[in-house]
């Protein structure tokens, strides 16, 4: 197999698109269709700020690369979770990855921030760990935005996880998501515009760009993770990858260009009302935000287990670390 562009040996071979590339084409091709996918939705705009969700893994650390590469300046925002060993060494490939390259990075811990770890706000609620995460994830990333002055956030979903989700929610018809899921979401007032450059790319693709242009990441799954529908899914689909090459890419791309604006204009609900939280202030559709009921929950109970101090009343304002490239400092 020969690359499709200069001929040479081919290193990566990408099934469902019939090409083959070189070391080189490769990481041009991967980065030029990141191009296409920002341009093609709108997703970078002039005088936009940009903050990258950086959890340390291949995904963002290759979205936070290829957007430096195309010359858009974006901050990384990595959030340290507390779960055991995991964090750590998320928090450092992070944080090496960053100084490397002289980027600027935001780090919120959340246990420094409100005083429990994931796994301990998981014990003192009940719920399953990542339930928690993800509401504390999407809060900071929203909160943390706004309060430093960044109107856009980045993710680095690809197309098995953004395959997956539909797949999970087509799976439960769940109508609400289906209409909200896709490459980019529009900002509001107190909520920045979401975007998902990588989101035509296969975990592979991201997998091998990673591995060409020499990015160190942390392999290690989220021990939490394990057992996770998402992963199910993501099986059920890759298994008809293997037999379908395209599958996957056609199952996202045609539901978004087809079935969505159909149940968009079906559905035909007006905007959703927001206001701000009496508690902390950030956007919500009720008078306290998910985030501020799930910690005082959280922490009425955690008292009791005498995990927190009797005196101690949740604060929601993060505390916000800035790491200047090391170049500036
Ligand atoms: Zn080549
Ligand atoms: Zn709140």
């Amino acid at each position: 197999m020969n690359c499709s562009v200069c001929g040479a040996p081919a290193q990566v071979e990408v099934r469902r698109r019939n090409q083959a590339f070189c070391a080189e084409h490769y990481r041009a091709w991967f980065v030029n269709e990141t191009r296409r996918n920002i341009k093609r939705h709108r997703m970078i705009r002039p005088g936009d700020r940009i903050l990258v969700a950086v959890s340390g893994g291949k995904d963002s650390l290759v979205l936070w690369d290829t957007l430096a590469r195309l010359g858009h300046a974006a901050t990384g925002f990595h959030i340290q979770l507390g779960i055991g060993d995991y964090s750590q060494r998320a928090l450092e490939a992070t944080r090496a990855f960053a100084a490397a390259r002289g980027l600027e990075l935001i780090v919120v811990d959340v246990r420094q921030s409100f005083g429990l770890t994931i796994p301990q706000l998981a014990q003192a609620t009940g719920r399953a760990a990542c339930s928690g995460c993800g509401l504390s994830k999407r809060y900071l990333m929203n909160r943390v935005a706004e309060e430093e002055g960044f109107n856009v956030v980045a993710t680095g979903h690809n197309l098995d996880d953004e395959a997956a989700t539909l797949l999970g929610n087509v799976s439960h018809w769940q109508l609400d998501a289906l209409v909200r899921q896709g490459p980019m979401l529009e900002g509001r007032e107190g909520l920045a515009r979401r975007i998902k450059p990588l989101y035509t790319f296969t975990e592979r693709e991201v997998a091998a760009y990673a591995f060409l242009a020499g990015i160190a990441y942390q392999h290690e799954e989220c021990p939490h993770a394990e057992g996770a529908k998402s992963l199910l899914y993501k099986d059920v689909l890759g298994r008809l990858e293997t037999r379908m090459p395209g599958t996957k890419q056609v199952f996202l791309e045609q539901y978004l260009k087809k079935v969505q604006p159909v149940l968009k204009e079906g559905l035909a609900e007006g905007e959703v009302e927001l206001r701000r939280c009496e508690r902390c202030g950030q956007v919500t559709t009720g008078a306290v935000c998910a985030h501020c009921k799930l910690w005082d929950r959280a922490y009425a109970r955690a008292k009791k287990r005498r995990l927190l101090p009797e005196d101690r009343g949740f604060d929601p304002r993060p505390k916000v670390d800035r790491l200047k490239p090391a170049n500036e400092a």
